[in-house]
């Protein structure tokens, strides 16, 4: 079934789009909890880590990078950001295709 993530990755729905390439898409997490809270991805629909495999080592790589790349063009690899993935249902996961939060702009505390 189809998610509300791959319907952005499908331009069926809009999203404020912050970086894409073949692989990869990030943008503006619609309900943010700091001034950023960029959600990074794969297109490639993987539903959580725990569906990762050997063949999506280099794309979970690439993954890390785009996240500090964002940290840096959003100002906050200095101060300093979260990056989080939740998984399944005690972890939160809302949407069943795999992403990471990229929160920083204001002093975290443990609640997120
Ligand atoms: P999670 O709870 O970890 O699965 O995270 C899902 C995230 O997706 C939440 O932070 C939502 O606010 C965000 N979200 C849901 N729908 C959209 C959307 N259409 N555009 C951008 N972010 C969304």
């Amino acid at each position: 079934m189809s998610t509300i993530f791959k319907k952005i990755i499908d331009k069926e729905i809009p999203a404020k789009i912050v970086y894409e390439d073949d692989e990869i898409i990030a943008f503006h997490d619609a309900f943010p909890v700091a001034p950023v809270h960029i959600l990074v991805l794969p297109k490639k629909e993987i539903v959580n880590i725990n569906f990762a495999s050997e063949e999506d080592v280099l794309l979970l790589g690439k993954i890390q990078l785009v996240l500090a790349k964002l940290a840096r063009e959003f100002n906050i690899d200095k101060s300093g950001y979260r990056v989080l993935t939740n998984i399944g249902e005690d972890g939160g996961q809302t949407v069943l295709h795999m992403h990471y939060h990229l929160i920083g702009g204001r002093k975290l505390g443990t609640d997120i």
